[in-house]
């Protein structure tokens, strides 16, 4: 019943509560509740959960948020982003994306920060980009990892500008691969 966002008995967590609404951001730049009217929230909400599958629940989130990419930025060794935090999130409402901030999205539809963690830990496997930064950290293969993450870099930086295009992301995920392979060898 998890899924369905019922009460359910969890191993580790004990009982889970059923999910509900949570107050929305205040003071919020974006201005998200002037943006959309609670009884839209409630009807998504509902619809959210009654999907009671994971895995279509996931892809509404993703579908929800757009990775915020500034431009010209490159992808630097260096950098440690907080996870997730680059993204933007939106409500659909008359076929129209709104934005909204991250607090209103997670408690509009009653979710945690683990969820959307988890989902987005899933999505960057998927496209690779944020996992390029997280590699290293692994010790085993850590040389090989940074070559390769310099390779790859050589790579972006060819691209004028960061964009999410299936191209780069190929290329990524092929490293990755390359990067798994080499790592399970050693
Ligand atoms: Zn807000």
């Amino acid at each position: 019943m998890r899924n369905c966002g019922e009460e359910y008995d969890s191993k580790t967590r004990g009982r889970v509560n059923k999910r509900s609404m949570k107050p929305p951001c205040h003071n919020c730049k974006l201005k998200c509740t002037e943006k959309i009217d609670e009884n839209y929230l409630k009807e998504i909400f509902a619809m959210f959960w009654a999907m009671g599958d994971l895995q279509r629940q996931r892809e509404f989130i993703i579908d929800s948020t757009q990775a915020v990419v500034p431009k010209y930025q490159r992808i630097t060794l260096n950098r440690k982003r907080e996870r997730g935090s680059n993204q933007a999130y939106s409500i659909t409402k008359d076929g129209e994306k709104i934005r909204v901030c991250k607090r209103f999205f997670k408690n509009t539809f009653g979710l945690s920060d683990r969820a959307n963690r988890t989902t987005f830990e899933k999505t960057d496997k998927s496209t690779g980009v944020l996992s390029l930064e997280m590699r290293g950290k692994h010790g085993k293969g850590r040389n090989l990892d940074e070559e390769l993450v310099k390779i790859a870099k050589v790579h972006i930086e060819k691209i004028p500008r960061i964009i999410v295009d299936l191209k780069v992301l190929g290329s990524i995920s092929m490293v990755e691969n390359l990067s798994s392979n080499f790592t399970e060898t050693i």
